[in-house]
């Protein structure tokens, strides 16, 4: 959820496509009738903080080689 830009009001998903594994743009629509901004956003993965210990293995490993 992303809060209206223009009024600050709480806004809602209107449709959202993955640009890449770890990329999303999101349509947004202000809740707030007498504003209705409507928006778009890049959310994005910005750092994993913890991860299954056989994956964080795998990745040592490959990088390793
Ligand atoms: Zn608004």
């Amino acid at each position: 959820m992303m809060k209206c830009p223009v009024c600050h009001h709480t806004s809602y998903t209107r449709t959202s496509r993955y640009l890449s594994a770890q990329t999303k743009e999101v349509y947004y629509q202000c809740q707030n009738m007498s504003c209705s901004t409507t928006f778009k956003t890049i959310e994005s993965v910005d750092k994993i903080i913890s991860e299954p210990l056989l994956k964080k293995q795998t990745r040592i490993l490959e990088t390793s080689q």
